[in-house]
């Protein structure tokens, strides 16, 4: 079950999961709502739209309108901001994950 706290934690892993992925190559919505079910995390585009929006709005992705036959879909790419904070919490969660893993 989840309860309002998982869902809030869940929400900070999903900023990484799109930062790091963003990093790589551009992202688009569907994918990353396919690549999260991957990793156990039911989120529904509905939910994930908003978190994009607002992470661009944070200077952390940039937005990018590619026309797919006649279909505009937005790719988001993770900013050099973006990075910087991947980074940031890549040490935390390792270091978390040290702690509780022993
Ligand atoms: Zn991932």
């Amino acid at each position: 079950m989840e309860d309002k706290v998982l869902r809030k934690l869940f929400l900070g892993f999903i900023h990484i999961h799109i930062l790091h992925h963003a990093k790589d190559h551009p992202i688009y919505g569907v994918w990353m709502v396919e690549e999260l079910r991957e990793h156990g995390y039911t989120i529904s585009p509905g939910t994930l739209y908003p978190i994009l929006h607002s992470m661009e709005a944070d200077g952390l992705l940039s937005k990018e309108d590619v026309n797919m036959d006649g279909k505009i879909r937005k790719y988001y790419t993770t900013t050099v901001k973006g990075a910087e904070v991947l980074v940031e919490a890549r040490k935390k969660a390792y270091e978390l994950f040290k702690e509780i893993n022993d």
